[in-house]
């Protein structure tokens, strides 16, 4: 059965969902979404021979070939423009879906919903749907095998869910701002863990002879924000 981290991100497509799932490893996304609704359809885009290889094993396995198609290429220049509804990018850092996403930006202009699970630095894709026309609609954070996952969906018209205040803005932008008010377990459970290494961080750097004083004090911002957050 497929792992609780892709269900969350399959539950966000709608129905009859036309998608590209970038970097898509064993296709078990879209076969996932296919199986489950026979009016959807799959692009499974893979830069790499091993997974491109699994991702077509796999989509003629589960009999999908007629609504699945394999390409090989790197990021979103597997699909055309306006080929499709939905861009999916899962499991990757953040900074390598936001630069999948700039380099595809021409593929971009009929694109209705972007749902991206990054595993780390979750800040630069809503920096990226905020310069680039695009509004966090849904996000959530989950834990599964002792992993930490945020998944975030966003779309052309959704709602604005940031403070015009700056400062506040900028912690919205850090732990999301719907995150920020649900504070749930996972939540909890990866900022505490973020702080104590934040904290350790703190403290070398305090003790050592050469400080980058702009990163000291980004860190103690950071901490600050963390404190007031955490109980
Ligand atoms: N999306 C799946 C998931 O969430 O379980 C697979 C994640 S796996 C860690 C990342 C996959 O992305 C690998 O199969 C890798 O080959 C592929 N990949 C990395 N960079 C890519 C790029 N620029 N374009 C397409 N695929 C890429």
């Amino acid at each position: 059965s497929l792992s609780e981290r892709l269900t969350a991100v399959a539950a966000h497509l709608p129905e009859s969902a036309h998608f590209v799932d970038v970097g898509s490893d064993h296709a078990y996304l879209p076969c996932y979404v296919c199986l489950q609704d026979p009016s959807s359809r799959a692009i499974a885009g893979e830069i790499n021979d091993g997974p491109y290889k699994s991702a077509e094993k796999q989509v003629k396995l589960q009999g999908l070939t007629d609504r699945i198609e394999v390409r090989k290429g790197d990021g979103l220049a597997v699909v055309e423009p306006n080929e499709v509804k939905q861009v999916v990018i899962a499991g990757m850092g953040g900074p390598l879906i936001a630069s999948i996403l700039e380099q595809g930006k021409d593929k971009l202009g009929q694109v209705e919903q972007l749902i991206v699970q990054p595993n780390i630095d979750a800040r630069v894709l809503r920096k990226w749907f905020l310069a680039n026309g695009f509004e966090l609609q849904t996000e959530e954070i989950l834990e599964e095998a002792g992993h930490i996952y945020e998944v975030l969906v966003a779309v052309r018209a959704g709602k604005e869910l940031y403070d015009e205040d700056a400062i506040i803005r900028d912690k919205q932008l850090l732990f999301g701002p719907q995150l920020l008010q649900e504070k749930n377990a996972a939540f909890r459970a990866k900022w505490q863990e973020y702080k104590r290494k934040l904290e350790r961080n703190v403290a070398n750097m305090q003790r050592a002879q050469q400080v980058d004083e702009a990163k000291l004090a980004s860190f103690k911002t950071e901490l600050l924000w963390l404190e007031e957050e955490l109980d």
